[in-house]
């Protein structure tokens, strides 16, 4: 098992290590605004999340929580404040959005300087051409976690099954960077598990629960799960999580829910060398890149 949690906490020793040197040095404290909008409730758990650990590595924090009626204008006065605002190191606007919220308009608002998110289209592109300034923390976090395990990137064959902004591409986009042989496959990729089977690194981010199973998998292979869903139904969880099935019908019973990714774990033990858990994995990452970034932008944006 891959472990996100040491990885992250170890990742969020060394930024709080570096706010303290930037703090006693220089009087800096990074500062991250993270703005809510409406009353998602896993959208509100993030959001704590990420300023839990703000306070975890001694970055301030301000939480900007708005009504889900809120207009693309009125949202699109508070990240220009907040980019005006010279004591804000980094913005970051939890996705997604309300209905009426235009995303694209939102995330291109944001000054690229304190885009720690990464989805501006600058960020993006520097990105794309090999040079990132910021790398998406959900995908720079799977980088870390590999990096920091000994596992090989250069040369492996990797593979992403999932296209999006935030993870598929990106990651891909990272894995190439350090001479990966990537493959990305999506919904209209043909026959997916002989693609799949081919990879030393499947990195699985379709939204999908449990839906890569064994036989999408190369033995040995090592296996990263960004999916997060939920099994409500405790019959499944035999089939689903083996040896764990017990806790996660506790889990079940007690929360309505337990936690899956868009690997099927039991499957994926028989087969795979190493895999990340869900929770417990990729997800940790994120919020730890997230520091790694604001602490980043606070540099940068200070001329450190
Ligand atoms: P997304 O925007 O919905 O993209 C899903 C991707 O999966 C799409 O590219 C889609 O292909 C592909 N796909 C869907 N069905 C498929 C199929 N049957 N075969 C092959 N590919 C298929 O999702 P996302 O935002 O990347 O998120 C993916 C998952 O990761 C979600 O469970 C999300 O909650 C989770 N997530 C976790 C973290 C974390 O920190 N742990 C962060 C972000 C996301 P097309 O492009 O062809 O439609």
């Amino acid at each position: 098992m891959l472990d996100g949690r040491g990885v992250a906490d170890a990742i969020k020793q060394e930024v709080a290590h570096e706010v303290r040197r930037l703090k006693d040095e220089n009087g800096v404290q990074p500062r991250l605004a993270a703005v809510l909008v409406g009353d998602d409730p896993a959208s509100a758990v993030y959001v704590r999340n990420k300023v839990r650990a703000c306070d975890e590595v001694g970055i301030a924090s301000e939480q900007v929580a708005l009504a889900a009626s809120t207009t693309t204008d009125e949202l699109l006065n508070i990240v220009n404040e907040l980019n005006r605002n010279d004591e804000v190191d980094g913005i970051l606007v939890q996705l997604p959005l309300p209905k009426q919220i235009d995303d694209a308009t939102i995330i291109e608002s944001i000054d690229p300087a304190k885009d720690v998110d990464a989805f501006h289209p600058i960020n993006v592109g520097l990105l794309a051409m090999g040079r990132p300034r910021f790398s998406p923390c959900t995908p720079a976090g799977i980088i870390e976690l590999l990096v920091r395990n000994q596992i090989e990137i250069a040369g492996a064959n990797a593979c992403v099954v999932g296209r999006s902004q935030i993870v598929g591409r990106p990651v891909a986009s990272l894995l190439l960077q350090r001479h990966a042989t990537v493959t990305v496959c999506h919904s209209q990729t043909r026959d997916l598990p002989s693609v799949t089977r081919q990879a030393d690194i499947l990195v699985a981010a379709i939204g999908r629960p449990a839906f890569i199973r064994g036989e999408f998998i190369k033995p040995g292979a090592t296996v990263i799960d960004v999916g997060v869903n939920q099994v409500r139904n405790a019959a499944e969880a035999p089939e689903l999580f083996g040896a764990e099935a017990q806790k996660r019908i506790e889990a079940i019973e007690k929360r309505g829910y337990t936690l899956i990714g868009d690997v099927h774990p039991a499957e994926a033990d028989r087969v795979a060398g190493k895999r990340t858990p869900v929770p417990g994995g990729v997800g940790l990452l994120t919020v730890a890149m997230l520091m790694k970034n604001t602490l980043q932008a606070a540099k940068w944006r200070r001329g450190f």
